[in-house]
């Protein structure tokens, strides 16, 4: 009876009729699509479980650590990782001030602010250190794959601090003794389940935490640099002096309203990737 009617009213409007089909038309699309989404980044929506990580030994708070005797990659097997830069991915230097990569986007305002007072732009920002995502076996962006990975010490050192920035998940900051009897640091951002605390030894490849899972931009922010706390190298009273990212100056994205005090040489800032090749075990 329902059926009837409806039809009745379909022959009183005839009008319905190709709307109704380009309804269909549309619901069919709409279906399609999300076929083709989940295809394309469903697996990254589910992020694979926690790995196994073993129990840390027993251990002195603050030892003097050994000189590394050798750098890794924090994330492993090394080629399944790899940096993601505005639709382009490998290990692409694109920021042409300071051939560093630079994934900041577009003109979003952010807490660091220029000399006249005005909000300075993310694409204007130096990127500390480069991000991690998973790639698959071609070497292309497997969006959300890095979710829950393992994250692993790049050398023997003590874990100097750890920090919680929220919604951006945790840090992790290990002082490592280099062979000139220099510090280098070595950064974990965007990191979840930290297993291990400030003060404890670590060794090159114990799991420290694993990568947070933030949906398709799951990463790992990893830096290495030559301080530990970036707050005092910036001459007091200028921008790059100024806490920014309200946890812990220096981490994730630098600038300065003097252009040569924000290049990277001047504040110790080091390439990761050039780190690590130059330190292999
Ligand atoms: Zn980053």
């Amino acid at each position: 009876m329902k059926t009837c009617l409806a039809y009745k009213t379909m022959r009183k409007h005839h009008h319905i009729r190709p709307i109704l089909a380009l309804l269909a038309i549309l619901a069919c699309l709409g279906a399609l699509a999300g076929l083709y989404a989940w295809r394309r980044f469903g697996r990254g929506l589910i992020p694979p479980p926690l790995p196994f990580i073993p129990t840390a030994l027993p251990y002195a708070l603050w030892p003097t650590p050994p000189a590394a005797d050798g750098f890794d990659y924090p994330l492993l097997p090394a080629e399944s990782y790899g940096p993601y830069v505005q639709g382009i991915t490998g290990p692409l230097a694109v920021d042409t001030r300071y051939g560093a990569q630079n994934p900041a986007q577009g003109d979003r305002a952010n807490c660091f602010r220029d000399a006249g007072g005005d909000s300075v732009p993310f694409s204007q920002l130096y990127h500390a250190g480069i991000d991690l995502f998973a790639l698959d076996g071609a070497g292309q962006l497997a969006w959300g794959e890095a979710a829950h990975a393992p994250v692993h010490a790049v050398a023997d050192g003590v874990v100097v601090a750890t920090l919680n920035a929220g919604s951006e998940g945790h840090i992790v900051i290990i002082e490592h003794l280099l062979a000139d009897a220099s510090n280098g640091y070595s950064v974990y951002w965007h990191v979840d389940h930290v297993q291990v605390q400030p003060g404890q030894p670590v060794t090159r490849g114990q799991i420290v935490a694993v990568v947070k899972d933030m949906g398709l931009n799951s990463h790992l922010h990893w830096e290495t640099r030559a301080f530990r706390d970036g707050s005092d190298l910036f001459p007091a009273g200028t921008a790059g002096a100024e806490r920014c990212n309200g946890h812990e100056a220096g981490v994730g994205y630098t600038w300065d309203d003097d252009p040569a005090r924000a290049h990277p040489d001047f504040y110790g800032y080091l390439d990761p990737i050039a780190f690590v090749e130059a330190r292999r075990p």
